[in-house]
Protein backbone atom coordinates (compact mmCIF):
# COMPACT_ATOMS: atom_id res chain seq x y z
CA UNK A 1 0.00 0.00 0.00
CA UNK A 2 3.00 2.58 0.76
CA UNK A 3 4.65 1.89 -2.11
CA UNK A 4 0.80 2.23 -4.43
CA UNK A 5 0.39 5.75 -2.71
CA UNK A 6 4.04 6.82 -3.14
CA UNK A 7 3.62 5.91 -7.05
CA UNK A 8 -0.16 8.54 -6.68
CA UNK A 9 2.08 11.47 -5.45
CA UNK A 10 4.69 10.63 -8.16
CA UNK A 11 2.32 10.83 -11.06
CA UNK A 12 0.19 13.69 -9.48
CA UNK A 13 3.42 15.71 -8.82
CA UNK A 14 4.35 14.67 -12.95
CA UNK A 15 0.79 16.20 -13.68
CA UNK A 16 0.51 19.12 -11.35
CA UNK A 17 4.19 19.49 -9.88
CA UNK A 18 5.23 19.90 -5.82
CA UNK A 19 2.51 22.01 -4.80
CA UNK A 20 3.31 25.26 -3.15
CA UNK A 21 2.91 26.01 0.11
CA UNK A 22 2.44 29.02 2.43
CA UNK A 23 5.53 30.96 3.34
CA UNK A 24 4.80 31.03 6.96
CA UNK A 25 2.27 28.24 8.32
CA UNK A 26 -1.07 29.76 9.63
CA UNK A 27 -1.74 30.16 13.21
CA UNK A 28 -3.67 26.80 14.36
CA UNK A 29 -6.62 29.76 15.48
CA UNK A 30 -6.62 31.00 11.84
CA UNK A 31 -6.70 27.62 10.46
CA UNK A 32 -10.16 26.44 12.59
CA UNK A 33 -11.73 29.80 11.64
CA UNK A 34 -11.21 29.78 7.67
CA UNK A 35 -12.20 26.09 8.08
CA UNK A 36 -15.45 26.74 9.79
CA UNK A 37 -15.64 29.81 7.07
CA UNK A 38 -15.11 27.26 4.11
CA UNK A 39 -18.08 24.78 5.23
CA UNK A 40 -20.11 24.58 1.93
CA UNK A 41 -18.95 27.41 -0.19
CA UNK A 42 -15.70 27.65 -2.37
CA UNK A 43 -12.04 28.65 -1.22
CA UNK A 44 -12.34 32.39 -2.67
CA UNK A 45 -15.40 33.00 -0.71
CA UNK A 46 -14.43 32.20 2.56
CA UNK A 47 -11.15 34.06 1.72
CA UNK A 48 -13.13 37.26 1.39
CA UNK A 49 -14.84 36.41 4.72
CA UNK A 50 -11.68 35.35 6.59
CA UNK A 51 -9.64 38.73 5.65
CA UNK A 52 -12.74 41.11 6.67
CA UNK A 53 -12.09 39.71 9.88
CA UNK A 54 -8.31 39.57 9.59
CA UNK A 55 -8.25 42.96 7.96
CA UNK A 56 -11.32 44.88 10.34
CA UNK A 57 -10.17 43.58 13.85
CA UNK A 58 -7.02 43.76 15.82
CA UNK A 59 -6.88 40.18 16.65
CA UNK A 60 -9.77 37.20 17.74
CA UNK A 61 -10.41 38.45 20.86
CA UNK A 62 -11.71 41.55 19.33
CA UNK A 63 -13.54 39.48 17.08
CA UNK A 64 -14.55 37.35 20.13
CA UNK A 65 -16.84 40.48 21.56
CA UNK A 66 -18.58 41.18 17.94
CA UNK A 67 -22.50 40.94 18.66
CA UNK A 68 -23.83 37.82 16.83
CA UNK A 69 -25.78 40.30 14.04
CA UNK A 70 -22.14 42.44 13.51
CA UNK A 71 -20.03 39.27 13.16
CA UNK A 72 -22.83 37.71 10.54
CA UNK A 73 -22.07 40.81 8.93
CA UNK A 74 -18.77 40.34 7.81
CA UNK A 75 -18.80 37.28 7.08
CA UNK A 76 -21.75 37.00 4.41
CA UNK A 77 -19.98 36.80 1.47
CA UNK A 78 -19.22 32.77 3.02
CA UNK A 79 -22.72 32.36 3.11
CA UNK A 80 -24.56 30.14 5.98
CA UNK A 81 -23.57 33.23 7.97
CA UNK A 82 -25.83 32.47 11.09
CA UNK A 83 -24.72 29.05 11.41
CA UNK A 84 -20.79 30.27 10.59
CA UNK A 85 -20.88 33.37 13.06
CA UNK A 86 -22.48 30.70 16.01
CA UNK A 87 -19.66 28.43 15.90
CA UNK A 88 -16.42 31.19 15.66
CA UNK A 89 -18.11 33.07 18.47
CA UNK A 90 -18.15 29.60 20.59
CA UNK A 91 -15.22 28.51 19.28
CA UNK A 92 -13.36 31.65 20.71
CA UNK A 93 -15.43 31.88 23.87
CA UNK A 94 -14.73 28.58 24.57
CA UNK A 95 -10.82 29.09 24.42
CA UNK A 96 -10.71 32.02 26.15
CA UNK A 97 -12.58 30.38 29.02
CA UNK A 98 -11.04 26.74 28.95
CA UNK A 99 -7.55 28.10 27.99
CA UNK A 100 -7.49 32.13 29.67
CA UNK A 101 -6.66 33.62 26.01
CA UNK A 102 -7.29 32.67 22.38
CA UNK A 103 -4.06 30.62 21.62
CA UNK A 104 -3.73 26.88 20.50
CA UNK A 105 0.13 27.03 20.50
CA UNK A 106 0.33 24.87 23.33
CA UNK A 107 -0.49 21.99 20.17
CA UNK A 108 2.92 22.08 19.40
CA UNK A 109 3.94 19.74 22.10
CA UNK A 110 1.63 17.11 21.77
CA UNK A 111 1.78 13.84 19.44
CA UNK A 112 -0.30 13.76 16.19
CA UNK A 113 -2.89 11.29 17.88
CA UNK A 114 -3.22 13.78 21.01
CA UNK A 115 -3.91 16.71 18.90
CA UNK A 116 -6.74 15.18 17.16
CA UNK A 117 -8.06 14.35 20.30
CA UNK A 118 -7.79 17.65 21.80
CA UNK A 119 -9.09 19.47 18.98
CA UNK A 120 -12.43 17.36 18.47
CA UNK A 121 -13.49 18.10 22.37
CA UNK A 122 -14.32 21.45 20.58
CA UNK A 123 -18.10 21.27 19.07
CA UNK A 124 -17.82 21.06 15.51
CA UNK A 125 -14.24 19.85 14.95
CA UNK A 126 -13.70 16.64 13.44
CA UNK A 127 -11.12 14.43 12.55
CA UNK A 128 -10.73 16.68 9.24
CA UNK A 129 -10.11 20.14 10.68
CA UNK A 130 -7.92 18.74 13.26
CA UNK A 131 -5.93 16.90 10.94
CA UNK A 132 -5.21 20.29 8.80
CA UNK A 133 -4.33 22.23 11.61
CA UNK A 134 -1.37 19.25 12.01
CA UNK A 135 -1.26 19.39 8.52
CA UNK A 136 -0.70 22.67 7.68
CA UNK A 137 0.20 24.90 10.54
CA UNK A 138 1.99 22.52 12.40
CA UNK A 139 3.83 20.67 9.50
CA UNK A 140 3.24 17.55 10.54
CA UNK A 141 3.19 14.51 7.95
CA UNK A 142 -0.66 13.80 8.38
CA UNK A 143 -3.07 13.88 5.22
CA UNK A 144 -6.49 15.33 5.84
CA UNK A 145 -9.45 13.13 3.88
CA UNK A 146 -11.79 15.24 2.63
CA UNK A 147 -14.41 14.13 0.02
CA UNK A 148 -11.99 14.88 -2.95
CA UNK A 149 -9.29 12.49 -1.62
CA UNK A 150 -11.84 9.97 -0.13
CA UNK A 151 -13.81 9.62 -3.43
CA UNK A 152 -10.87 9.52 -5.24
CA UNK A 153 -8.57 6.96 -3.33
CA UNK A 154 -11.22 4.35 -3.25
CA UNK A 155 -11.96 4.99 -7.13
CA UNK A 156 -8.11 3.84 -7.56
CA UNK A 157 -8.28 1.34 -5.48
CA UNK A 158 -6.03 2.28 -2.59
CA UNK A 159 -8.38 1.93 0.16
CA UNK A 160 -12.13 0.22 0.56
CA UNK A 161 -13.81 2.71 3.06
CA UNK A 162 -17.26 3.37 3.68
CA UNK A 163 -16.34 7.52 5.44
CA UNK A 164 -13.34 9.66 5.08
CA UNK A 165 -12.55 9.06 8.65
CA UNK A 166 -12.21 5.45 7.84
CA UNK A 167 -9.80 6.52 4.65
CA UNK A 168 -7.98 8.56 6.90
CA UNK A 169 -6.98 6.07 8.91
CA UNK A 170 -5.99 3.73 6.85
CA UNK A 171 -3.75 6.27 4.55
CA UNK A 172 -1.84 8.03 7.71
CA UNK A 173 -1.25 4.30 8.64
CA UNK A 174 0.91 3.72 5.22
CA UNK A 175 1.89 6.88 4.14
CA UNK A 176 5.47 7.69 3.05
CA UNK A 177 7.51 9.96 4.74
CA UNK A 178 7.09 14.00 3.70
CA UNK A 179 4.90 13.51 1.05
CA UNK A 180 1.72 14.76 3.24
CA UNK A 181 0.87 18.14 1.87
CA UNK A 182 1.49 16.75 -2.30
CA UNK A 183 -0.62 14.32 -1.98
CA UNK A 184 -3.59 16.25 -0.33
CA UNK A 185 -3.39 19.03 -2.45
CA UNK A 186 -3.10 17.08 -5.54
CA UNK A 187 -5.96 14.72 -5.00
CA UNK A 188 -8.09 17.68 -4.11
CA UNK A 189 -6.77 19.28 -7.54
CA UNK A 190 -7.52 15.85 -9.12
CA UNK A 191 -11.12 15.57 -7.47
CA UNK A 192 -12.00 19.19 -8.46
CA UNK A 193 -10.66 18.83 -12.08
CA UNK A 194 -11.08 15.50 -13.33
CA UNK A 195 -11.97 12.68 -10.66
CA UNK A 196 -15.18 14.66 -10.37
CA UNK A 197 -17.84 12.97 -8.65
CA UNK A 198 -20.05 12.40 -11.56
CA UNK A 199 -18.42 11.98 -15.18
CA UNK A 200 -15.22 11.54 -14.40
CA UNK A 201 -12.85 12.45 -17.27
CA UNK A 202 -10.38 9.53 -17.11
CA UNK A 203 -9.14 9.60 -20.74
CA UNK A 204 -7.20 12.90 -19.29
CA UNK A 205 -6.82 11.30 -15.79
CA UNK A 206 -3.10 11.02 -15.40
CA UNK A 207 -3.62 7.88 -13.15
CA UNK A 208 -5.66 6.47 -15.36
CA UNK A 209 -2.72 3.27 -15.70
CA UNK A 210 -3.29 2.62 -11.97
CA UNK A 211 -6.65 3.29 -11.08
CA UNK A 212 -9.33 -0.08 -10.48
CA UNK A 213 -12.23 2.16 -10.76
CA UNK A 214 -14.72 -0.21 -12.84
CA UNK A 215 -17.00 2.51 -13.97
CA UNK A 216 -14.30 4.62 -15.70
CA UNK A 217 -15.77 7.01 -17.89
CA UNK A 218 -13.88 7.85 -22.08
CA UNK A 219 -16.98 10.30 -23.09
CA UNK A 220 -16.28 12.96 -20.91
CA UNK A 221 -15.11 16.37 -22.53
CA UNK A 222 -11.69 16.66 -22.17
CA UNK A 223 -11.16 20.32 -21.16
CA UNK A 224 -11.89 21.34 -17.76
CA UNK A 225 -11.08 24.62 -15.23
CA UNK A 226 -8.13 24.84 -13.34
CA UNK A 227 -8.31 25.57 -9.99
CA UNK A 228 -5.53 26.62 -8.45
CA UNK A 229 -6.88 28.71 -5.28
CA UNK A 230 -6.61 26.59 -2.17
CA UNK A 231 -7.60 28.05 1.05
CA UNK A 232 -5.17 26.76 3.51
CA UNK A 233 -2.37 27.80 1.92
CA UNK A 234 -3.39 31.09 1.10
CA UNK A 235 -4.64 32.61 5.10
S1 LIG B 1 -9.06 7.00 -14.06
FE1 LIG B 1 -11.07 7.96 -13.80
S2 LIG B 1 -11.90 7.11 -11.93
FE2 LIG B 1 -9.71 6.67 -11.94
S3 LIG B 1 -8.79 8.34 -10.79
FE3 LIG B 1 -8.74 8.91 -12.92
S4 LIG B 1 -10.60 10.08 -13.30
FE4 LIG B 1 -10.85 9.00 -11.36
Amino acid sequence: MKNKIKDINDLLIKKYGIPPRSKIPPKPVDLLIATILSQNTNDKNSYKAFTNLKNNYADWESVSKLSTEQLEKEIRVAGLNKQKSKSIKKLLTTLKEEKGEITLDYLEEMKDQEVITELTKFKGIGIKTASCVLLFSMRRNICPVDTHVHRTLNRIGVVNTSTPDKTFKLLNNYLPDKIAHSIHTNLIKLGREICKPTNPKCSICPLLKICKFKSKNFEANRNYKKNNFLLLDSI
